[in-house]
């Protein structure tokens, strides 16, 4: 793969006239505001990212603010955005450069990656658009503007190709404008050399795409074909509570939704009647089944079937997981989106 010239000119060209120059962390880009906005972006759309990033910088501006933050109240802010393991990382990080670097960041791409949940093109996107500093990214929008400009025709998760593909990046990355040409080729990317459908007779290297030459730009860069069918798990939750509290459960720190507060779960529904009056020291007279629905991760189908148990006394919590809420505090928690449009279809329910 052969850099092609005049490729960084081009492509800044097009993003002095058609970039989009408005977005939140578009301006006082400091490496910070720089950082949250590049975690958030990771698998999620910018139009979904706005509001949160909005209402995370509210109330954690600074890196010492969300240092000193406790991790229910960031996860809180990231409740339904996903990858909740990117929230976990990004608060120890931000307590590692409080702690150890005395607030900031370090100025080189090893030196970031030192940091959790920082990977290369991360530490080279806070670098080089809140520095200038010339280092290049290879994220999923990069790598297939460089995919189908050369055609490549290997799957980019293949290591030789991967370095292939850094090299290009960095090659193509200019002296000068850095943090311009950052944004430009990410934007490129994501709004005309898309997924599905790309814009190619708006795209600036329209005439020396290799794969716009094939006339079916989407056949690159080739991806492995992998069509398995997700497997499909279930899991039995429970909604005990009464007009006023609902019990909730801390979920550990790994595995899916770690660290968030959800509902109690069980393995059946004879292991709720089983154990919920020992787990919870409360009397069961009667359980409702409610309407079970299916919640799709990216590895995986969850089927989640839950019950409600209405109690009257509250019970004090013998193990630390657990805890009573009142319903608007347990809305306001951290929890993962399904939950929470479970919690309120069950207050509406009840009517509390
Ligand atoms: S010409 Fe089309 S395929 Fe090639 S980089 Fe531009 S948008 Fe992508």
């Amino acid at each position: 793969m052969q850099p092609v010239d005049n490729f960084a000119p081009r492509v800044l060209a097009w993003f002095d006239k058609y970039g989009r120059k408005n977005l939140p962390w578009q301006e006082n880009k400091t490496p910070y505001r720089v950082w949250i906005s590049e975690i958030m972006l990771q698998q999620t759309r910018v139009t979904t990212v706005i509001p949160y990033y909005n209402k995370f910088m509210q109330s954690f501006p600074i890196v010492d603010v969300l240092a000193k933050a406790n991790q229910n109240s960031v996860l809180a802010h990231w409740s339904g955005l996903g990858y909740y393991a990117r929230a976990r990382y990004m608060h120890k990080a931000a307590r590692i450069l409080v702690d150890e670097f005395e607030s900031e960041f370090p100025n080189t791409v090893a030196g970031l990656c030192e940091l959790p949940g920082i990977g290369r093109s991360t530490a080279s996107a806070i670098l080089s658009i809140s520095r200038g500093i010339k280092t290049a990214i290879l994220d999923g929008n990069v790598k297939r503007v460089l995919g189908r400009f050369h055609a490549v025709s290997s799957c980019p998760g293949e290591k030789k190709t991967e370095m292939a593909m850094w090299d290009l990046a960095e090659r193509y990355m200019p002296s000068e404008r850095c943090s311009d040409y950052t944004q430009a080729i990410m934007d490129l990317g994501a709004t005309l050399c898309t997924r599905f459908k790309p814009k190619c007779l708006l795209c600036p290297l329209e005439e020396d795409c290799l794969a716009r030459k094939t006339e079916d730009p989407m056949r690159f860069p080739i991806r492995k074909l992998k069509k398995v069918a997700k497997p499909e798990k279930s899991l039995q939750c429970l909604v005990l509570s009464n007009e006023q509290q609902v019990l909730m459960e801390k979920r550990p720190q790994t595995g899916i939704w770690g660290g968030l507060w959800s509902l109690p779960e069980f393995s059946s529904e004879e292991d709720i009647v089983m154990h919920t009056e020992q787990r919870f020291q409360t009397q069961v007279t009667n359980i409702t089944p409610l309407n079970s629905f299916r919640h799709t991760f990216s590895h995986y189908h969850l089927d989640i079937e839950p019950s409600y148990i209405r109690i009257d006394e509250i019970s004090v919590m013998i193990e630390e997981k657990y805890q009573w809420f009142s319903w608007k505090d347990a809305i306001a928690l951290g929890l993962p989106t399904p939950i929470r449009s479970l919690l309120n279809e069950v207050r509406n329910l009840i009517g509390t």
